[in-house]
């Protein structure tokens, strides 16, 4: 994991110098208004200001960014002839900064995404506000492909040059920003640690991801927390982003996109919904392992805990049935199961919280 990293509370104003140091004239890519309202686009711009860095704002990235929206925001920097790329806000914006960065250095070649070749890319400084995806220091960039209505990562492995992590941005946030980015970090530990690819490292850091994850769970519950509490839960993010750095995500990642695209349902909660269902079918010294440092007792206490707050999505047979089709089709995403997955435990996995009748 390459990235220079730093979390600590005002960290872009404090590592200016840094940023600074990538470039004359800055591409800012973030979503349509939550880094306006949490003040990190507020210090990015302070930080160019002051080092008399030019800089274009592209504030259009929704969330699960189109690759459209990632051509027009590199024609957008093409014209502004910028020379680095800073992306501000959730995993949204800060994926779509890797592949704009990526198109910045191949202008005109969209196609490239999808295609196996050279990672290069403009210089690049991550700043995530939400606590889930650890985008700002894992190599993925996800896009949504609307005519195949799928997500699908490119095909280049983009990580940063700089991260500059600082929990404070998430004191803007609301509560189900909070609880569905959080379940995103805890599904990146889960699907790292039972995953064909794990080894001592990625280990390391689901457990120490997983001890703050645990602290500070009552968050979620009550929505409360000052500010120590948001800096550990963002680098509990970034713990379980480097984690699946080293391994990639697993098979409930890969049922989720079409509950995402079809349904609308964001991205944590809609992994979320199949992690039950994956956990349930691990070797039971490793569910024990991961069920006791979340800390409790069984799959059907994680369950039962996982509806309280997230609620049961209505998802159709057909959607069900649709994500195992696809997934089935990808086989490498199938095979970091540590465990022999047929088609019948995919479903079993993928039908296991629709299945769920009773909240106790
Ligand atoms: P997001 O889609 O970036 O943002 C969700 C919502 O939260 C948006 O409405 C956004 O508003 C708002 N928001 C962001 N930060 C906020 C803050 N501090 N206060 C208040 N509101 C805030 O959410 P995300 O869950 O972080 O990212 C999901 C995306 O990341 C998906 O596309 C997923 O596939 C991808 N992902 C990537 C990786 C990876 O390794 N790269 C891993 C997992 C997931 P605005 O739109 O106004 O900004
Ligand atoms: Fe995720």
């Amino acid at each position: 994991m390459p990235v220079l990293t730093y979390s600590e509370e005002n960290a872009v104003i404090n590592h200016s110098n840094e940023v600074a140091s990538m470039g004359k004239n800055a591409l800012i890519v973030t979503g349509r208004s939550s880094s306006r309202n949490n003040g990190s686009l507020y210090d990015v711009k302070a930080v160019l200001d002051k080092h008399k860095i030019k800089y274009t704002v592209f504030d259009e990235i929704e969330e699960n960014p189109s690759v459209q929206t990632i051509i027009n925001a590199s024609k957008t920097g093409y014209e502004a002839k910028s020379d680095f790329v800073i992306g501000v806000g959730g995993g949204s914006p800060l994926d779509a900064a890797k592949a704009i960065a990526f198109l910045l250095r191949h202008p005109g070649h969209s196609e490239l995404l999808y295609t196996l070749g050279d990672d290069e890319h403009l210089p690049l400084v991550l700043i995530p506000t939400t606590c889930g995806t650890g985008s700002e220091v894992t190599p993925v960039s996800v896009l949504t492909l609307t005519n195949q209505r799928t997500k699908k990562s490119i095909s280049h492995k983009i990580f940063a040059d700089l991260a500059l992590i600082d929990g404070r941005y998430l004191k803007a946030a609301p509560i189900q920003v909070i609880r569905n980015t959080a379940l995103d970090a805890l599904t990146h530990m889960i699907e790292s640690r039972l995953n064909t690819k794990a080894d001592d490292f990625s280990r390391m850091y689901v457990d120490s991801g997983l001890d703050l994850w645990k602290k500070n769970m009552s968050v979620l519950e009550n929505g409360r927390a000052d500010t120590i509490q948001l800096c550990e839960m963002m680098n509990a993010s970034a713990m379980a982003g480097m984690a699946i750095a080293q391994t990639s995500t697993g098979i409930p990642h890969g049922l989720s996109y079409s509950l995402t695209i079809r349904k609308h349902i964001p991205h944590g909660n809609a992994v979320g919904y199949f992690t039950a269902g994956y956990l349930n079918e691990a070797d039971e010294s490793e569910k024990k392992y991961l069920l006791d440092k979340m800390g409790f007792s069984g799959v059907d206490e994680f369950h039962h805990w996982y509806l309280k707050l997230y609620g049961k999505a209505e998802v159709s047979e057909q959607i069900l049935n649709d994500a195992v089709d696809e997934l089935w089709k990808n086989q490498p995403k199938v095979k970091t199961a540590p465990f022999e997955v047929d088609i019948d435990r995919l479903k079993r996995m993928a039908y296991f919280t629709y299945r769920y009748k009773t909240v106790k």
